[in-house]
C-alpha cells in the first residue's frame, strides 16, 4: 500500500454523513476552486476513492490467490484516476483500445488488464495482446477471429457466460436473453472443450449480469450460478478454470433514502457458496475477481455549476451552467442524481425542473425536485457523478466538456483534465474560415 495519508476519522465522519448526502467540502473550499476553474466541472475526491478501495479489498480478504477488482476504465477514464487505483492493488477492465491505451500510458500491463469487449475489432485485441492483457471472448466464433487476429490463441483466455433465461436481469441491464453479450451454456463447455485442444492453458469464465444492483444477494446467486458452471465444466470438459470474475454492477445509493450495498455480507455470501461448491469439486484454488466501475468512484465525485437562469412558466425551470453533455444519466434513462445549493442549506426551498441549455427537452438533471432555492450565480452541485459521469459526455449543440478536478485535502487539489476549448471542440475541421475564426478567440 502507498504511503498516502487517509485521515480515517474524517473519511469515517464522512461515511456517515454520506447516507444524507452531505458535501465533503466546505462552500468556501468550492467558491475557493470555482474562482479558478470555471464551472461546471466534475470533482472527485482522493481520500474517499482510496478508503473504499481499501474497504472493498478488506471485505474480500478470504479469496485464495487474492481478490482483485479490475476496475471498469470507462466509468473514469482518467488516468490520475487509474494510478490512485492501481495504488490501491486495482486491476484495469478494458473494452476498448483507447481504454487500453489509457492503461498503456499508467503501466498498467498484462494480467493487471481484462480486456472484455464485445464486436470487437482484430486491432484491439491485437493491442490487448501485446500489453498481455487477459482477453475475456464474449463470442464462440471469435475463438477463430482471435486466432487469426493473434496468429495463434494466446496462453489464457476467458468466456463470457450469458445464462439467457436461467437468471433474471434488472432494469438498467435487461433480460440476458436479451442482451447481447457472452455465449450460451452449450456454446461455453463447446468453446472450453475446443481451445483447450488447442493449446491454451490457463481459464477463467465470466459474466456480467447486473448493473446498479444494490441487493447483495443478487451477487451470491450470480456467484452460485457461476460457481456451479465452473464445476460442470471440469466434469464435462475437463477443464479446471483458474479464476472467475462476477463482473461488475454493485449498485450506488443515489437516493438518500437508499443503502449502499454491505460489502461485508456480499463477501461472507460469496465466501459460503465458494466453500459450498467449488471446494468440494476440487476447484478451492479458484481466484474469485470482479469488475466494477461504478462502486469505485461513483459517491466520490460532483458536478460543480451555476445557477444561471429562472423561468416561471407552466413549471419553474432552474437553468445551469451544465447540461446532459457533462452528466448523461438523468436524461438518458431517467436516474435520479441528489442535488445540494451549498449557500442555501436549511433555506425556503422550491420545486423545480433543473435544467441545462441544450435544445432537447430531456436535458434535465431533476424533473419536479424539491431544493433548496438558489439565488442566481449560487453553487449548484449534482451528486454520485464519479462514475459514467464525465465519461458519458458528448459535444451536442457544440457543448464543451468540462474539467476535472481531483480534491487532495483541505486547501488541496489540482486540475486531472482541462476543460475543452473551441479548438479542441473543430481540430478534425480543415476549413480555412473556421480556421481564422478560431485565431480570433
Ligand atoms: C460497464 C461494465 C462494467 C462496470 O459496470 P459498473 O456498473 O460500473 O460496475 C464491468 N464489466 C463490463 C463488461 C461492463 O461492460
Amino acid at each position: 500500500m502507498p504511503s498516502v495519508h487517509v485521515d480515517r476519522q474524517r473519511v469515517d465522519d464522512y461515511l456517515q454523513a454520506m447516507a444524507n448526502k452531505t458535501l465533503p467540502f466546505t462552500l468556501e473550499e468550492l467558491e475557493g476552486i470555482a474562482a479558478q476553474v470555471p464551472t461546471p466541472f466534475h470533482i472527485y475526491h482522493e481520500a474517499l476513492i482510496r478508503e473504499n478501495a481499501r474497504r472493498f479489498a478488506r471485505a474480500f480478504a478470504w479469496v485464495p490467490g487474492g481478490f482483485k477488482n479490475y476496475f471498469a476504465v470507462k466509468a473514469l477514464p482518467n488516468p490520475y484516476i487509474l494510478e490512485i487505483l492501481k495504488e490501491e492493488g486495482m486491476g484495469m477492465d478494458c473494452s476498448s483500445k483507447a481504454e487500453l491505451l489509457l492503461c498503456q500510458a499508467t503501466g498498467i500491463l498484462g494480467q493487471e488488464i481484462i480486456f472484455t469487449s464485445n464486436d470487437t475489432p482484430a486491432q484491439e485485441y491485437q493491442k490487448a495482446a501485446e500489453l498481455g492483457a487477459i482477453i475475456n471472448l464474449d463470442d464462440f466464433s471469435h475463438i477463430d477471429y482471435l486466432d487469426k487476429a493473434l496468429g495463434g490463441l494466446p496462453e489464457t483466455l476467458c468466456f463470457r457466460y450469458n445464462p439467457g433465461p436461467l437468471k433474471q436481469g434488472n432494469v438498467i441491464i435487461g433480460k440476458p436473453e436479451e442482451a447481447k453479450y457472452g455465449l450460451t451454456q452449450n456454446q461455453i463447455l463447446e468453446a472450453y472443450r475446443i481451445v483447450k485442444q488447442r493449446g491454451v492453458k490457463n481459464f477463467g469464465l465470466h459474466t456480467m449480469v447486473a448493473s446498479n444492483e444494490l441487493n447483495p444477494e443478487y451477487f451470491v446467486e450470480t456467484a452460485v450460478m457461476l460457481f456451479e458452471l465452473a464445476v460442470d465444466i471440469k466434469s464435462r470438459s475437463g477443464v479446471e478454470v483458474s479464476f472467475i470474475n462476477l463482473g461488475g454492477g454493485i449498485g450506488i445509493p443515489y437516493r438518500p433514502e437508499q443503502e449502499a450495498v454491505d460489502l461485508e455480507r456480499l463477501s461472507s455470501g460469496i465466501e459460503a457458496a465458494y466453500r459450498r461448491i467449488l471446494e468440494p469439486a476440487g476447484l478451492g484454488s479458484v481466484r474469485v475477481v470482479m469488475e466494477n466501475g461504478r462502486m469505485v468512484t461513483g459517491p466520490y465525485g460532483w458536478l460543480v455549476s451555476r445557477a444561471l437562469h429562472k423561468k416561471d412558466i407552466y413549471k419553474q425551470y432552474l437553468g445551469l451552467d451544465a447540461c446532459m453533455a457533462n452528466l448523461m444519466r438523468p436524461g438518458m434513462y431517467g436516474a435520479y442524481h441528489h442535488i445540494s445549493v451549498p449557500a442555501r442549506v436549511g433555506g425556503p426551498t422550491k420545486v423545480y425542473d433543473v435544467t441545462g441549455s441544450l435544445c432537447e427537452n430531456n436535458d434535465k438533471f431533476a424533473i419536479d425536485r424539491e431544493i433548496p432555492d438558489p439565488v442566481l450565480g449560487d453553487l449548484v452541485v449534482i451528486h454520485d457523478t464519479g462514475a459514467h459521469g464525465h465519461s458519458m459526455g458528448f459535444n451536442y449543440n457544440g457543448k464543451l466538456r468540462s474539467s476535472e478536478v481531483l480534491y487532495q485535502g483541505p486547501g488541496k487539489w489540482r486540475v486531472i483534465r482541462r476543460a475543452e476549448s473551441y479548438h479542441d471542440l473543430f481540430a478534425t475541421l480543415d476549413h480555412p474560415g473556421l480556421s481564422s475564426v478560431l485565431n480570433s478567440l
